[in-house]
Parts: structure tokens; sequence; C-alpha cells
């Protein structure tokens, strides 16, 4: 029958993406289901999260509508989670693990995995130091040429409404809700379902689909905060050229090296913070919050949401123009304004959490509120961070911070994380393979399923989890 399949996987962002191309390539018969239309609009086309109701105006959802999720939108850094944040993050897996499955996806995609990672040497230093580079590949689902597969049927403006399973705990087949056409379509499952609908997305479906788990899972929700911190002239910020972001001081990047990025980080005990040196202060990033905020105009009909796409132009010019001076400053050796980039861990925390809202989406399904913020313990811990760092760096010695209003300042609500943790002991809703313990065949990938955020951006280690993922199933299924 047309509507059988061997997996089910709800989202094409890096994760779905990743899992399907591996399981397209074994001659699995697999339906992509998306929320999202199919059409691509483009690294600067954005909304506010289309089924999150409530949340602190400092957190900023962003969500692409694009086929290939936040793909559509991210900046391509990739690099490996450290073997620091597993150990230190109490991770039910060992760093030899993810590394084997780091090398398998790296190699897929003929990457260099040793671009990836940087094997501190040194013990007892103060700063530690990853690699990065900026991937040329952006869209997942287009990168894996997923639409063009014979045995990859996508659903698109679709969303899961309904699972169906029996006593046994297996789910035979998911009801699908396709917004546009107003049509139900019931997809037969004979070997597994994953969700991999996002850091938000995985916690709003179990909420609504599998109700006597919805409360465990976005509990304990963490974000990575991103906060500009100093402001300094060029010569003081030449010292750091080595841990600049790749458009900075470009006359100091080899063709060769062009792409690769260095970080700081530092910690204290479990409590991490990455550093590079970036420009002072990024326009976009507040007229993008700006822009993200307004989506109500949308609501209100024509002429609003034309203010709306003025917003989107005047960040389009702002970020050419703020380019283009960079540029221009960097080649005449004029001097600039710098500061440094930290972007922190969070420490889980009772107060951050995804919760179930009565507003429904346009799938007829429950939006989620976002509750987060930085409790004073935590907040603590990343003034004596900066302090370190400002402290034991001598450029930077008796340099005065002014970190007021923290939560005013920061960016954060790109890297939801950990609402969904994976773990061996009962308290955790999936086991180490990634499966919702309660059924036999429901599993989820994505970085809600991370026990610890860390620092590191989370998409390679995402796709790394999904390539372990992809394995275990083939395992199993075959
Ligand atoms: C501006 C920006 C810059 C970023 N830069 C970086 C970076 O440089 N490096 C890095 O590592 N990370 C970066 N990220 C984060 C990165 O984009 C995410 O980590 C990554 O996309 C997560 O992959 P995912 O597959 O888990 O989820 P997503 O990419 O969020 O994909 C989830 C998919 O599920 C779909 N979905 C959600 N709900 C449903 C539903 N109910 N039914 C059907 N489908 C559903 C969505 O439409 C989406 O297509 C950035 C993010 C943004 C927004």
């Amino acid at each position: 029958m047309e509507n059988n399949f061997d997996f089910v996987i709800i989202g094409t962002g890096p994760a779905g993406s990743t899992i399907s191309k591996f399981l397209c390539e074994k001659k699995f018969k697999i339906a992509l289901v998306d929320r999202a239309s199919d059409k691509n609009k483009g690294r600067k086309s954005f909304i506010f999260n289309p089924y999150v109701d409530k949340c602190p105006k400092y957190y900023s959802p962003s969500f692409s509508d694009q086929l290939g999720g936040n793909s559509a939108l991210w900046h391509k850094k990739i690099y490996l989670i450290s073997k620091d944040e597993i150990t230190k993050g109490k991770w039910p897996l060992k760093y030899s693990e993810i590394l084997k499955y780091s090398k398998l996806l790296a190699n897929k995609l003929g990457i260099k995995h040793s671009d990836l990672i940087y094997p501190n040497k040194k013990k007892n230093t103060l700063f530690k130091f990853s690699q990065s580079i900026r991937a040329n590949f952006s869209n997942l689902y287009d990168h894996f040429d997923l639409r063009s597969k014979y045995n990859v049927k996508t659903f698109k403006n679709s969303s899961p409404i309904k699972l169906f399973h029996k006593k046994n705990k297996k789910i035979s087949g998911v009801e699908i809700f396709n917004s546009q056409e107003r049509k139900i379509i019931k997809l037969n499952i004979s070997k597994a379902l994953v969700f991999c609908a996002g850091g938000l997305g995985n916690s709003f479906l179990i909420k609504n689909l599998i109700k006597d788990l919805g409360k465990q899972s976005g509990q304990f929700f963490c974000d990575h905060p991103h906060i500009q911190i100093l402001k300094l002239n060029t010569s003081t910020a030449k010292n750091f050229k080595k841990y600049s972001k790749v458009f900075i001081f470009s006359d100091q990047k080899s063709k060769k090296n062009k792409n690769k990025e260095w970080n700081m980080y530092m910690n204290i005990k479990n409590h991490f913070a990455g550093i590079q040196l970036t420009t002072n202060l990024d326009p976009t990033l507040i007229l993008g919050r700006l822009y993200l905020k307004t989506n109500f105009f949308n609501l209100l009909g024509s002429p609003y949401r034309f203010a709306k796409n003025i917003i989107k132009f005047i960040i389009f010019v702002v970020n050419l123009l703020f380019k283009v001076y960079y540029k221009i400053i960097d080649k005449i050796g004029k001097p600039g304004k710098y500061s440094f980039e930290f972007f922190f861990s969070q420490q889980k925390n009772y107060s951050n959490n995804l919760k179930i809202n009565k507003k429904k989406d346009k799938f007829g399904l429950n939006k989620i509120d976002i509750n987060w913020s930085i409790d004073k313990r935590e907040l603590s811990i990343y003034n004596k961070i900066i302090h370190k760092f400002i402290n034991s760096t001598k450029p930077l010695k008796n340099k005065k911070i002014n970190i007021k209003n923290f939560e005013k300042k920061v960016y954060v609500g790109i890297h939801p994380s950990c609402a969904n943790s994976f773990g061996i002991s009962k308290k955790f809703i999936l086991d180490k393979n990634l499966k919702i313990k309660q059924f036999k065949n429901l599993y989820v990938c994505g970085s809600d399923v991370f026990p610890s955020n860390g620092f590191t951006n989370p998409t390679w280690t995402i796709m790394t989890l999904g390539t372990r993922l992809f394995h275990h199933l083939t395992k199993k299924f075959n």
C-alpha cells in the first residue's frame, strides 16, 4: 500500500535529514513529515516559532518554516562536543563512542575530522581550546538531496496529530494532518517512528501526543546565553586574533584556513564558557530580535505585515553595510571596535521548563510556553568566569566590565536543549539508545536529548547522535 513505511521521521532538520540519508542508503522506505512549507526562502527568512505561545522578552525562538529546519538559517559553525563537557555533564556515553560516530559522519561528508576537535595536551591551563569550521553545506535536507530519493516520501505542511499503538506498546502508525490541503492521512509503520522536531518541537509533540509523559517532557530546559563583553581597540584585539570569528582580521587567515575558527573555552567545575573575539556590536542581532518579536504584526493584517517587511529590509541593508564597513577598516588597517562573545553553558534548574498551553496551533495541537531565565547562582558563576578570564589575561587586566541587567543583554533562543535528556536511571524518559522507554519503537533525536548543554554549538553533536541512532536502528530492525 502507498502509505506503508519502514520508518516515519518527524522533522527534516539536521537530525531528521541525517538519519533519513543513512536509512535511505540501506533501501528502507521512509516517510519524512514536516510542518514547514517547501519554499526555500533563504537564511534571512525566519519567523517566531509557531507552536510557542508565551516566552520571556529576551528569549528568541527562531523558526525557519522551510524543509531543512533551522539548517536553513544557521551559521554553519560545526565542532564536536568536548570530552570535558561529556564527562562533567555526566553523559551516559563514553567520549570514545561519540568520537567513533563523529568520525563516521565526517568521513561521509568529506570533512577532515581533526578540524572539528582540538586535543588539549596541556593540563592545568586556564584556557582550553576547541576548533571549528564553517561547513560548506547549509540546508541539510537539500544537501542530502532527499527530495529526489525514490524511497523517501516527504509530507510537507504536515504534523502528526495521533499515534496508533497496541497493548504491546509498539507504534504501528501515525495520523498526520496537512494544514494546506486540510487532509488527514494515516501512515503505517513497520519498524520505528523517530521524533526529530527540534529542541523545542520534540517536547511539544510528546506533550501533545503522549499525554502521560507530557509532564516529564520539557523539565529542566536549558539554552546557551550569548553575551558580548568589553570594548577593545584594534591593537588590544589583535592579541586575540587567533580566536576571532572568521570574518575578522581576514589578512591573518590563509586560503586553506579561511573557514577555520578557534574558540577559547574555560570552566569552573561543570560550568563552561566558550569565548571568541567579535566585532563590538552586531546591529543585526538587535534588529533580528525585534523582527522576531513583531510576529503579532502578521495577525493584524496586511499594512502591519508591510511594516514587518520594512524591518526585514532594514536588517538586510544594515547587515550588508556592517560587513562592508568591517571589510574596509580591516583592509586599510583603521582601528575598529571589538569585543568578546561569551557563550555559556546552563545547569538544569526547576524553574526553566516548557509547559503546555490551552491555545491551539494550525494543526489543532496545544501550543507551549517557555519559562527560561538565569538563576542567581548561575549568574554569579558567569561573573566569576568572566573575571577569571579578564584578570588572568595580560592585555585585559583591570578592564572594567558591566554585566548589569545581564538577561536583557543576552542573545538566547537558538540552542534549546536538555528538555528530554537520555540516561540510564528511572527519572529519564529516554534510554541509552534514545528510545522512549514506554514504547518499543519510538525514538527521539535532537539537542533536547542532551543530558547537559555545555558550551559547544549543538548541531554536529546532534548529527553524530543521529548517526549512532541509525546504526542502532539498522541493527535492531534488519
Ligand atoms: C540563526 C541561527 C544560527 C545558528 N547557528 C548555528 C551554528 O553555527 N552552529 C550550530 O551548531 N548550530 C547553529 N544553530 C542551531 C541549529 O540550527 C540547530 O541546532 C539545528 O538546526 C537543530 O537541528 P534539529 O534537526 O534537531 O532541529 P531543527 O533544525 O529545528 O528541525 C526540526 C524540524 O522539525 C519540524 N517540526 C517541528 N515541529 C513539527 C511538527 N509538529 N510536525 C512536523 N514537523 C515539525 C520543523 O519544521 C523543522 O523542520 C543556529 C540556529 C539559528 C536559528
